[in-house]
């Protein structure tokens, strides 16, 4: 009998960490400012960026600081209006209440991804900033989003925080907006346990957003202007902004970055692992009459640690009834909208103003499923889970199988 695969457990992290935290705990030089220059976090700020054909990176304590520093940078006024997925973590309407703004949520469809008229309709009503939430890394349609907004001159924030490797149209997620922020939470494709990294073009939003990330005084000398650039735009963007900023102390300590660097080399295998483990499941789970996984957007290749499927022709105890009928047999089975306090249910967020009903994200988060899939599993455990909820579906709709689940 096969166990039922441990879907918690995180990669081991690369050997390779152990000798840079082995010098980090010999030197006590923990903090990113203190050596002269190429400290962790520098040098995992530079890799990043080129990784990402970026010109710019901030690595900060997480990428819900990335996404408060992002507004933050984009100096809009307070109470500005910032234009969020209604399908997204808390961490995203938290960042703009922290920032002093205000979110509106716009709609999403049941393919996850944002209801393009209701983007239009609300990006029409005063908003000063979008974030886009490339939600459990499902792709919107990034080339309508960026020519409603670069028509209306407002700027575009990529949470990429679970998007890391996705592409669109080839170009990298998170390279699109103005800004594109990522996370290394434990549960993201680089894992430090927590911490963020926000990546950006434009040297007025970097010299900002380091600044009130908390290189205080002249600290900001020790950030890397990028590989080959001899303008002075950066130097010129940090003389600008000094002392002129509020510091808001949110940095990422070198350990951490001494966790992630080595990482960087074993993205594409994990990328390339997640997707093809992900649609493996995604192509079983199709079989069944009562399971729909959405496909992606044509222009978007996505990099999954996870599964998303939606449950068809269920009822409200129907859905229970699963989430249970999968649990017995053992897969954890997340319906976004039916387990208490959810953070990814809109109504859940008590603490922003309210959003009017938004029916069709409710409609969806009450039979969207969510199934942890990391990219390490292998075929046997991709066979268990893929047969345990197809199963499981077919425990509640007919019946007919429940004998072979004890
Ligand atoms: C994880 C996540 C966040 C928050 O990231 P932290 O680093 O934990 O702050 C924000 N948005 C999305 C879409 C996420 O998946």
């Amino acid at each position: 009998m096969t166990l039922a695969p441990n879907v918690y457990d995180a990669e081991p992290i690369p050997e390779a960490a152990r000798a840079e935290i082995d010098q980090l705990l010999k030197s006590g030089d923990l903090f990113r400012y203190t050596a002269p220059e190429d400290a962790p976090v520098s040098l995992l700020e530079a890799e990043f960026a080129e990784m990402m054909g970026a010109k710019y990176a901030l690595a900060v304590a997480s990428c819900s600081a990335a996404l408060f520093l992002s507004l933050k940078a984009l100096a809009l006024p307070r109470d500005a209006k910032v234009l969020i997925p209604a399908f997204t973590f808390a961490a995203v309407p938290s960042a703009v209440v922290h920032a002093d703004c205000k979110p509106v949520l716009v709609d999403v469809q049941d393919n996850y991804r944002v209801d393009m008229a209701d983007f239009e309709a609300k990006l029409a009503g005063d908003i000063k900033a979008v974030i886009i939430s490339h939600m459990r890394g499902h792709t919107s349609d990034m080339d309508a989003i960026m020519a409603l907004c670069d028509a209306a001159g407002v700027p575009v924030i990529e949470d990429a925080a679970h998007s890391l490797g996705t592409q669109w149209h080839g170009r990298k997620i998170g390279t699109i907006g103005k800004i594109g922020c990522f996370s290394f939470q434990s549960y993201k494709m680089l894992n430090a346990g927590e911490g963020g990294i926000l990546i950006t073009d434009d040297a007025d939003l970097i010299a900002r957003a380091v600044i009130m990330s908390g290189a205080y005084e002249h600290n900001w000398k020790k950030h890397k202007a990028p590989h080959g650039d001899n303008t002075s735009a950066l130097q010129d963007a940090f003389a600008r902004w000094q002392n002129q900023l509020p510091l808001y102390n949110t940095r990422l300590s070198n350990l951490s970055a001494a966790v992630i660097r080595p990482q960087l080399g074993e993205l594409e295998r994990r990328v390339n692992d997640g997707l093809k483990n992900h649609d493996y499941v995604a192509d079983k789970l199709n079989q069944s009459p009562w399971i729909d996984v959405p496909p992606p957007l044509s222009a978007e290749t996505r990099a999954p640690d996870s599964i998303q499927f939606n449950l068809v022709g269920m009822s409200d105890t129907d859905t229970v009834a699963f989430q249970e009928a999968a649990k017995v047999r053992g897969v954890s089975v997340q319906v976004f909208g039916m387990s208490t306090d959810n953070a990814r249910a809109f109504w859940n967020w008590h603490f922003i103003d309210g959003q009017g009903e938004l029916p069709q994200t409710r409609a969806m988060l009450m039979r969207a499923c969510d199934t942890r899939l990391p990219v390490r599993l292998q075929k046997p455990d991709l066979d268990f889970i893929a047969d345990a909820l197809v199963a499981a579906a077919q425990d509640v709709k007919t019946g007919s199988s429940k004998t072979s689940a004890a």
